[in-house]
């Protein structure tokens, strides 16, 4: 059965992130259709904070079905990912832990699994850096900096956090 499983994954996570969209585009009459899901199931465990851009998206739909309990998370995508937890500005802030917490309290998510990818244009893209080193060093703090605040606001939720290049998403290793 469980080889049966993870070829219907990749198919999945595939079509969520980009072939679908092509698909549309290609040919506006066709229908985009995906695995059947559970319609009257809402609950995730698993929630994927992350970066929209669009080039990571075929990786983080494979991760999905790899890593999140029962194959699936509900998904956040903010413009530069834990960036606007980061930032200067409460309100922000405010915004993205609102979102969060919603849903905790209505899916139950327990695991939350923060994200920031090289190259972000969020931070100025990976010209912004010295080095490689030092941009996966730049994103490690900012991965830790926003796992902090999203701890002490909700402490009861495990947190994860993983730095994405173009062929892994790597665990950040505290
Ligand atoms: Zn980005």
């Amino acid at each position: 059965m469980k080889k049966f499983l993870i070829p219907i994954c990749l198919i999945t996570g595939i079509s969520l992130g980009y072939a679908i969209a092509s698909l549309r585009v290609s040919n506006p009459t066709a229908n985009a259709t995906t695995q059947p899901v559970d319609a009257t199931n809402h609950k995730a465990k698993d929630l994927v904070f992350h970066c929209a851009d669009f080039r990571f998206k075929p990786m983080e739909g494979l991760f999905v079905c790899s890593t999140c309990s029962e194959k699936k998370a509900d998904v956040l995508s903010w413009a530069g990912g834990v960036k606007i937890i980061n930032s200067d500005n409460p309100v922000l802030v405010e915004e993205a832990l609102k979102n969060i917490g919603k849903l905790i309290e209505t899916h139950g998510v327990e695991n939350i699994r923060l994200m920031n990818h090289l190259d972000c244009a969020g931070y100025g893209g990976s010209a912004k850096h010295e080095s490689p080193a030092a941009e996966h060093e730049f994103h490690k703090k900012e991965l830790n900096r926003a796992a902090g605040i999203v701890q002490q606001k909700f402490p009861n939720v495990h947190i994860y956090k993983y730095i994405e290049t173009f062929h892994e998403i790597k665990p950040l290793v505290p």
